[in-house]
């Protein structure tokens, strides 16, 4: 039977990764390409009834202006993070930790999603960088507006009446690429961090149930650059679906598995013009670390021994930190008795 420490995830994991969490930035980065893939209508709108859209280039080849849906940054991570912060209350390691009012600033989803200190006690930067998400299809492809009926009490008269609202939702099977980037992570969290995305199924407007996605792992690029933005992706996808369709998408349905392969593809043409090395993996290498976490995750012995090494990772973290900010504060103490 194979448990973590041998398993080839974290063998793969730990050649492109760092051991221990520095101190200090070094630009490490490791980005998860992910295909969301609404599976139900859902509501993207901050607030009020519009959808959040931005006019920017269909392609960079196709430079006509659409305008796109976005699947906000924060709606993205939030999401996960509560997912994460879930698995930690059920694992007990964040009684503590209150999102709301007071953040621990020592559980996995304090040290990787980071926090800000309410005090003089160390804040911790994320080390999760993320943008908007746009749709690949302009929004007059993707939006119905759906009239709800809310039956209100009218209190004069007691005579019960509705209120007609409307609110735009997009319509099922609305395609957003986008790209999480984790910096300066080990293999332990790396791994909490794809739980959180792999697992996480709900996202829209939250206030309504609402919002199925369901989240396909296109590829992973490990290096000390990041190659490509949420933006950049979506548009050399649109010029390749463009080209295969004598110029414009709009009125065909897209299909998922042809979306993931031209996703690869491209990847692999900007993984090729990058500066610094780059290491990407989609297809079966990809299949074969996924077919790994699946079996962590479900093995209660090789699972124990991941969260052992997440722990200790962040524990370590956590001493070095404050060792160092003992030793400055000597040295400033220092300082001022010599001046
Ligand atoms: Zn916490």
């Amino acid at each position: 039977m194979e448990n973590w420490k041998d398993s080839y995830v974290r063998d793969i994991l730990s050649t492109h990764l760092l051991t221990q969490i520095p101190l200090s930035p070094r630009r490490n980065y490791a980005s998860i390409v992910v295909l969301r893939e609404f599976e139900s209508t859902a509501v993207l709108t901050t607030e009020g009834e519009r959808l959040d859209v931005e006019v920017v280039r269909a392609g960079q080849k196709q430079t006509e202006l659409i305008s796109r849906v976005l699947l906000q940054k924060r709606k993205q991570v939030a999401m996960e993070r509560r997912t994460g912060r879930a698995f930690n209350r059920k694992l007990g390691w964040a009684d503590e930790c209150d999102f709301m009012s007071k953040m621990c600033g020592s559980c996995p989803d304090c040290l990787i999603y980071g926090f800000a200190a309410s005090s003089s006690e160390g804040s911790q930067k994320s080390r999760i960088l993320t943008d908007s998400g746009f749709s690949i299809r302009p929004y007059d492809a993707l939006q119905r507006s759906i009239t709800l009926n809310a039956i209100q009490d009218r209190t004069q008269g007691g005579v019960a009446g509705s209120a007609f609202a409307e609110r735009e939702h997009i319509r099922p099977q609305a395609y957003f690429p986008t790209i999480e980037t984790a910096v300066d992570v080990t293999p332990s969290e790396f791994a909490y961090i794809l739980r959180n995305i792999l697992t996480t199924t709900r996202y829209g407007a939250e206030n309504q149930r609402q919002g199925f996605v369901k989240n396909h792992l296109v590829a992973l690029l490990f290096g000390e650059t990041e190659v490509i933005s949420n933006l950049a992706l979506v548009q050399h996808l649109y010029d390749r679906l463009a080209e295969e369709n004598s110029g414009s998408i709009n009125e065909v349905p897209l299909d998922l598995q042809t979306l993931k392969t031209r996703m690869e593809e491209l990847l692999s043409d900007i993984a090729e013009e990058a500066y610094l090395p780059v290491q990407l993996y989609t297809g079966e290498s990809l299949q074969n670390i996924l077919q790994g976490l699946r079996f962590l995750w479900r093995n209660e012995e090789a699972k124990h021994e991941w969260l052992q090494e997440l722990k200790n990772d962040q524990q370590t973290y956590l001493e070095k930190r404050e060792n160092k900010g003992k030793k400055e504060k000597k040295g400033k103490g220092k300082k001022k008795e010599e001046s």
